[in-house]
């Protein structure tokens, strides 16, 4: 059982008292003392807050850190020792002592005679702050062989999610009780992981402005943005892959409607940068780790190309609309990690249309639209447009990519200074032009926009961008990018889950999601 350990970092016994206050609202499950912030750390204050935990009745952990190894500032190593040997007589349920210095024999004999025959669990922990340890397993065997009975931790950072994967594996294949996860936002998502692959604890902060180390959640974010309480060892693992994956709205929704449907099943945003390389190691990694239960993933920026190659090379069914496309944006995972892969920004965006035009898109056949841009979301939005017969041309900043859109799909390419003279029943926008925080921008000069236009933009944030309120202006009936992410992400859950989400409640997340960030 993987317990939510909060680390309170006080300045002094005050300070404590309201920390562990608030953290037991929150949920906590264990405490962690970070003795090292105490303004003036001594044994007697420790065990005084030892006793404050203890009316609590939760688990707790005393750590008096290092500064070599985090901690707040330097504590003379006597004084430090005499914390940890006190907290152990005290009682305190786990003590956490710096491998580095446990092999020193003055600090070992001091400790193992404290433990003596008291209860007191000893956490041995390895820090690096740089990046991964060379060989994670190596270090939990030697931990264990200086000490059988200490429970291994082991925490270091990683600089590319790719570098989780030896300390998953390494929680996979413990046979003892061990602690291990990475720091930084590339190994935030281990610390939420961490439980579903059994780390005896992941440590959260009490808030987001009180992380004790990189990539630290809060309680509040773990419970209720990734629903803490119901993971265990059977959840079955979503997520989004891409970069940047920060501010996605896509873990929000789906973990509410998950929450909705009474399932089993977490969505976290997976941060992966680089190339197909980096994707295709991240992907092929996730699959073999069978424990992770995977159920399947979203694709964005840049990966949507990788994930069609990726999909062809070992997929079991590539939708050939999403060959058309020429990008894929759902990945569902079946039994023995087969893959299936999907793009639902085709449908998202069709459907998006029809909903002013109020009549599906059999119109559609009958109306010229312009469409700017001629990336991924243009692909998706050209071939539904070309398939429902509408006389479609391509404006784009780089000609050459309007030229290969439009000959794949035979449509018009013009320039983008062309824009000033465009005419057209329909004005999709394509680009990021006019996203946060450049919102100010549109990629259209003023006097084009008429009332007999629809115009569409797929930029969603934020909910109205420069372009539909000149398109309103102007008179024009408007479609917003929100409408397209919705209803792309309902078309998805149905393939992840088998049943579509409840309408209200993804429209409520994303709606709320964007309209706090306006
Ligand atoms: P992409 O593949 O990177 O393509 C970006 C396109 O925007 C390219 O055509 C690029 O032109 C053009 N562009 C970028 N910055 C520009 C600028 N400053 N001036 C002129 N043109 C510029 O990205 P994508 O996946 O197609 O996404 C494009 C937009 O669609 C984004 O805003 C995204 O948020 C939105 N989108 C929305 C949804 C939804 O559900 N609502 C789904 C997918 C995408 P060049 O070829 O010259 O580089």
């Amino acid at each position: 059982m993987t317990l939510l350990a909060v680390c309170i970092s006080p300045k002094d016994e005050k300070d404590f008292l309201e920390q562990l206050k608030l953290a037991q609202l929150q949920g906590a499950e264990a405490i962690e003392i970070r003795t090292d912030a105490l303004n003036d750390p001594d044994s007697e204050t420790v065990l005084e807050l030892i006793q404050d935990v203890r009316k609590t009745g939760l688990p707790v952990i005393v750590t008096c850190r290092d500064i070599r190894e985090g901690g707040f500032k330097h504590v003379d190593f006597s004084c430090r020792l005499e914390i940890l040997r006190k907290a152990i007589l005290a009682g305190a349920d786990y003590v956490d002592v710096e491998l580095s210095n446990f092999r020193h024999p003055d600090v070992q004999s001091v400790i193992k005679a404290a433990l003596g025959s008291s209860s007191t669990r000893l956490i041995l922990s390895a820090h690096n702050f740089e990046g991964p340890f060379q060989d994670v397993q190596i270090l939990y065997e030697s931990i264990l062989s200086l000490c059988p009975e200490a429970i291994p931790k082991i925490v270091s950072k990683a600089n590319h999610l790719n570098e989780c994967f030896a300390v998953f594996e390494l929680l996979v294949n413990a046979e003892t009780p061990l602690i291990a996860f990475c720091m930084g936002s590339s190994g935030q998502v281990s610390r939420i992981l961490a439980k579903k692959l059994g780390s005896l604890f992941t440590y959260a902060s009490i808030d987001e402005k009180n992380a004790a180390a990189a990539g630290q959640l809060s309680v509040g974010q773990l419970k209720k943005a990734y629903r803490w309480d119901s993971i265990n060892s059977e959840t079955e693992v979503f997520g989004l892959i891409g970069s940047p994956v920060a501010h996605s709205l896509s873990p929000a929704l789906y973990n509410a409607c998950f929450e909705k449907d009474h399932l089993n099943a977490l969505y976290l945003p997976f941060l992966v940068e680089g190339d197909i390389g980096e994707f295709s190691f991240f992907l092929d990694q996730m699959r073999r780790l069978k424990r992770l239960g995977l159920g399947g993933f979203s694709v964005t920026i840049p990966h949507k190309t990788s994930a069609l190659e990726y999909a062809k090379q070992h997929g079991e069914y590539v939708d050939p609309l999403a060959v058309t496309i020429g990008s894929v944006n759902t990945l569902k995972i079946g039994f023995n990690g087969l893959i299936s892969a999907y793009n639902t920004d085709y449908s998202g965006a069709m459907e998006a249309l029809s909903s002013v035009i109020g009549s599906g898109t059999h119109r559609l056949h009958q109306m010229t639209a312009a469409v700017i841009g001629a990336g991924g979301a243009a692909r998706a939005i050209v071939a539904g447009l070309t398939e429902a017969g509408s006389s479609v041309t391509i404006y784009n900043r780089t000609f050459s990519r309007a030229r290969r859109l439009a000959d794949e799909f035979g449509c018009k390419a013009e320039s983008f200074d062309a824009i000033a003279a465009l005419k057209a029943d329909i004005l999709i926008n394509c680009t990021s032009i006019g996203m946060y925080p450049q919102t100010k921008a549109s990629p259209i000069p003023d006097g084009i926009l008429n009332e007999n236009m629809i115009v569409f933009d797929t930029v969603y944030n934020p909910l109205e961008t420069e372009l539909l309120k000149k398109a309103k202006q102007a008179g024009a009936r408007v479609v917003n990018g929100a409408e397209m992410f919705i209803r792309q992400a309902i078309a998805q859950y149905k393939i992840f889950i088998g049943k579509e989400p409840q309408e209200s409640v993804v429209r409520q997340i994303v709606i709320e999601g964007l309209t706090s960030k306006d």
